[in-house]
């Protein structure tokens, strides 16, 4: 487990881009982990958790959330609109929000158990066929659409193309959140959570640098 590897190095990160290290919320992506290495995490403290799957999150979750309170957990992978009940039961905060039908599907959801999640707007910078997320061109639709359903946006999320510079993603994504009046940005992974904070991550979603190299997923 190198959390405190991980903390040391956005705690550098924040001071380099002459940021305050509040700024930025680590997620520790849990997905396909071994349990005794997330259980390490959480006895060691840490409460922000991210997971790609519901039902995988289903699963662990529940039990780890009544053992470590004020866990907070992110769903990070594409949402189906049946599962969205499940999702709401578990999650915080949704960063994969993608089309307008899933909103108003969330909207009822959340209005009929009186609690509604935070969301991201995920955006498909690098306009990848096989990657979820609206189209650049959409993000300003989609967003004005999801707040006249009174739900809260609180930013942008992406994932640059594995092959590409991340650099230019973050920059699109920070651009179309200021012009939105998004203040959050969710963006940077194990192998670029510094760049990601050097251009306006408030959210890095960190997995395999933590836990150790997944075998799956
Ligand atoms: C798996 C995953 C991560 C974490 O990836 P690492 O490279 O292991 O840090 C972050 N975001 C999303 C959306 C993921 O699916």
């Amino acid at each position: 487990m190198s959390l405190n590897e991980i903390e040391r190095r956005v705690v550098q990160a924040c001071s380099d881009a002459g940021r305050d290290r509040s700024e930025v919320s680590l997620i520790a992506v849990s997905k396909v982990q071994p349990q005794d290495r997330v259980e390490a995490v959480l006895e060691a403290g840490h409460r922000a958790f991210g997971e790609n799957r519901v039902q995988e999150a289903q699963g662990k979750w529940p039990a780890w959330k009544d053992r470590f309170t004020g866990t907070e957990l992110h769903l990070l992978g594409p949402l189906q609109s049946n599962k969205v009940r499940p999702a709401l039961d578990l999650f915080d905060v949704i960063h994969s929000v993608d089309r307008l039908k899933l909103g108003r599907r969330i909207a009822d959801i959340a209005s009929e158990v009186g609690r509604a999640p935070a969301l991201f707007v995920q955006v498909n910078t690098g306009d990848e066929d096989q990657k979820a997320g609206v189209a650049v061109q959409g993000v300003d639709d989609l967003v004005r659409d999801l707040r006249a359903l009174d739900l809260t946006v609180r930013g942008l999320m992406c994932i640059p193309p594995v092959d590409q510079d991340p650099a230019p993603h973050f920059k699109t994504l920070a651009d179309l959140a200021a012009r939105n009046g998004l203040p959050d940005l969710s963006m940077g992974m194990s192998a670029d959570f510094e760049t990601a904070i050097a251009l306006g991550a408030t959210h890095i979603r960190v997995g395999s640098a933590i836990f150790g190299a997944r075998t799956t997923g």
